[in-house]
């Protein structure tokens, strides 16, 4: 068996202990005689590891008690809809667009009510973030929105925009759990795991309690109400049983790893070893703003499609997969993970200035 080095935006790489000991515990759960996939929600074993997933989560991120921790399903895109649905009482919300997931969100919103662009970066392929000092805030909006960390593109709010007062609502799809986070400056938090945590199939919506309410827009469907789940514990229908499981073993080697300030420590020194290189490199480049860089997120391209189309599928043949860019950008992505390991990061750059040796007149 040969794992190579997978570089994906999402479905992304997994710690190889997580694999191996779900591996180990496929054919009988502990002793109990049958997969996890094969037991029922309401079981008592169940019940244990989803409520030990939940408890491990509120620890890594260190949420407040009048948090929310819901377990979900339709991927992150359906709360680009659940969100209005059950936030926007005064059918207004501010929207920062950073990308193609905070477009998507916006569009979404505005079949709900007004939806106000306050700031994008879309005039320079979203390469940027854009200036948050004097947000045009509305006085009557639900919430404000971002997308926190933006996929395709690889920039990064390095700081919260002052939302005067009004909810912050953060998409963490592709930074979730990559550093800690002050929970108490969100009002809802959201992520689809399959960038960063587990498997595609669960999306996990950590929500301020005072915003769960009975209050929806008309029309709502029952399983689109954030109270409908918070009031079951997530098992108001049967979950993503099998994902959350593998999200609870994420969450338990993230402990060990020593948690998210550990976390955020490993993860800058990955991608420092990346962009210290881009910075130097002859051939290859950036192409976010320097203080605008994603630590989990990395594009960079050659200036050459024919190039870039090279170095992938060498790369490829190398042992290191997935790095072609998404294609509203082109060139290439490393998508740098909690779960990617230094090593990953080191050959890598040792492959690209080999690569930049061969290719260079
Ligand atoms: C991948 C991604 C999404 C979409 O996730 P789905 O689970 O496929 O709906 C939304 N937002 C961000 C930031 C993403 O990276």
């Amino acid at each position: 068996m040969a794992r190579v080095y997978n570089f994906s935006a999402g479905p992304a790489v997994l710690p190889e202990e997580v694999l191996r000991e779900a591996a180990e515990e496929m054919l009988d759960y502990q002793g109990c005689g049958m997969s996890v996939m094969e037991m029922s929600h309401r079981s008592q074993t169940y019940d244990r590891i989803i409520k030990e997933a939940e408890a491990d989560l509120r620890e890594l991120m260190d949420i407040p008690a009048n948090y929310k921790v819901l377990f979900l399903q339709g991927g992150a895109s359906q709360q680009f809809a659940m969100i209005p649905m059950n936030l926007m009482k005064n059918r207004v919300a501010d929207y920062i667009v950073t990308g193609q997931w905070a477009k998507k969100a916006y569009q979404e919103a505005a079949l709900y009510g007004r939806a106000n662009k306050i700031a994008s970066s879309e005039d320079k392929t979203f390469s940027y973030i854009p200036d948050l000092t004097d947000l045009k805030i509305s006085p009557d909006a639900d919430y404000v929105y971002i997308c926190e960390n933006n996929t395709i593109y690889g920039t990064k709010f390095k700081t919260l925009p002052d939302t005067k007062g009004k909810p912050l609502v953060a998409d963490v799809s592709s930074c979730f759990l990559s550093e800690p986070v002050d929970v108490s400056r969100y009002g809802l938090i959201y992520g689809g795991v399959q960038k960063n945590i587990g498997p595609a199939g669960v999306v996990i919506v950590i929500i301020r309690e005072d915003l769960v309410t009975e209050d929806v827009l008309p029309g709502t469907p029952t399983m689109l109400r954030y109270k409908i789940h918070a009031d079951n514990g997530s098992l108001y229908n049967t979950p993503p049983a099998y994902g959350i499981y593998i999200c609870g073993k994420v969450f338990k080697w993230l402990k060990k790893q020593g948690g998210l300030a550990a976390m955020k420590a490993y993860n800058e020194k990955k991608a420092a070893i990346l962009y210290d290189y881009l910075d130097e490199s002859r051939l290859f480049r950036g192409t976010v703003r320097r203080e605008d860089r994603s630590l989990m997120n990395v594009p960079f391209v050659t200036g050459d499609e024919a190039l870039d189309a090279k170095f992938v599928k060498e790369a490829k043949e190398a042992g290191l997969e997935n790095l072609k860019g998404h294609r509203s950008v082109g060139g290439m992505r490393a998508s740098i993970y909690n779960a990617m390991p230094l090593e990953g990061v080191e050959k890598l750059v040792a492959f690209m200035k080999e690569f930049e040796a061969r290719n260079m007149a």
